[in-house]
């Protein structure tokens, strides 16, 4: 029997300048959308500093008919406000979402409080009851600021069981924390999809200190050869490619449902290594 075509989608995070998501509408989502993902998905800025561009990309892309699913936070905002956000999604059409707390916008110190996502999660179930389909985020490598890995995957447990219909990972470059961490899901009774979080490699001095601040290791082999790499980008790129590809094949292979690419708003390489799949 044929196994089912996994489920690919694509994350964006909303460009900066109108000729930026000029170019995303217009390019780059249709060069993508050719590879015919689920969904796309749009972060939100900590603190909610994106809500508006977040909107206007999320609709834009609604606009042309494909499926597509903002992330949302409290950020700085109350219910009122939230809710607003949650009515003006449904009225355009959006009946997805990634349901976060987020992060402190920096500069804020402890002037915030933040929103746990299971909370966001039973809060949008009280407000649009099913309207919305819940994605929350999950971490195969533990989130960086978790009490303990069985601590994390208990409050993951939490965001589900508040009404969430599934996860998408933090990326990761360890395919064993991948799978260890779906067999400790489903112990513990978790039996919704946990879709693998996937970070093409393009620029390793930027994914490096990224990776540090959200807890995701790259392993020392990998550090070693892009190091060695140096300003030589195109070996960084090619490189990249294989091992992500590889990554992506084993995935697939040992029975990952599908994978979330976060494409930082390029075509390649996420299309590339969407090609080496042979989907
Ligand atoms: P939570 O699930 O609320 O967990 C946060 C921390 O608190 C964890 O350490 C957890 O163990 C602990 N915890 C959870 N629930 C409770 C509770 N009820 N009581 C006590 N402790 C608890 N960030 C953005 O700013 N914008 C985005 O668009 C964005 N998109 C993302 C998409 C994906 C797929 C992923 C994986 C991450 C994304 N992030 C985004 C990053 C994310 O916001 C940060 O990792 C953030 O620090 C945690 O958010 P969360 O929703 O996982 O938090």
């Amino acid at each position: 029997m044929s196994r089912q075509r996994p489920r690919i989608s694509f994350e964006y995070f909303p460009p900066k300048t109108d000729q930026g998501k000029e170019r995303l509408i217009n390019e780059t989502t249709p060069a993508l959308n050719e590879l015919a993902p689920e969904f796309f998905s749009v972060t939100y800025g900590a603190g909610g500093s994106t809500r508006d561009t977040t909107l206007g990309v999320v609709s834009s892309i609604r606009e042309t008919g494909i499926d597509v699913a903002p992330h949302l936070s409290f950020g700085g905002d109350d219910e009122t406000a939230v809710a607003k956000l949650l009515d003006t999604y449904k009225e355009r059409g959006i009946n997805r979402l990634v349901a976060l707390r987020g992060d402190m916008p920096s500069g804020m110190g402890a002037a915030m409080q933040l929103v746990y996502a299971n909370e966001l999660v039973a809060f949008v179930r009280e407000h649009s009851g099913d309207h919305f389909n819940i994605e929350v985020a999950s971490y195969p490598e533990t989130h960086p600021e978790a009490a303990s890995y069985d601590s994390d995957l208990l409050y993951l447990k939490g965001k589900l069981d508040a009404g969430a219909n599934s996860a998408i990972t933090q990326y990761f470059f360890n395919v064993e924390s991948y799978f260890y961490f779906l067999d400790q899901c489903a112990a513990i009774g978790i039996d919704k999809p946990i879709y693998a979080g996937i970070m093409p490699i393009t620029n390793y001095t930027n994914l490096a200190r990224f990776s540090g601040n959200c807890g995701a290791e790259i392993p020392r082999w990998i550090a070693k050869k892009m190091e060695g790499y140096g300003n030589d980008t195109d070996s960084v790129r090619k490189f990249g490619i294989e091992v992500v590809s590889q990554l992506c094949q084993t995935l697939l292979d040992s029975g990952a449902p599908g994978i979330h690419f976060y494409t930082m708003n390029q075509v390649e390489p996420t299309r590339e290594i969407y090609n080496n799949l042979g989907l």
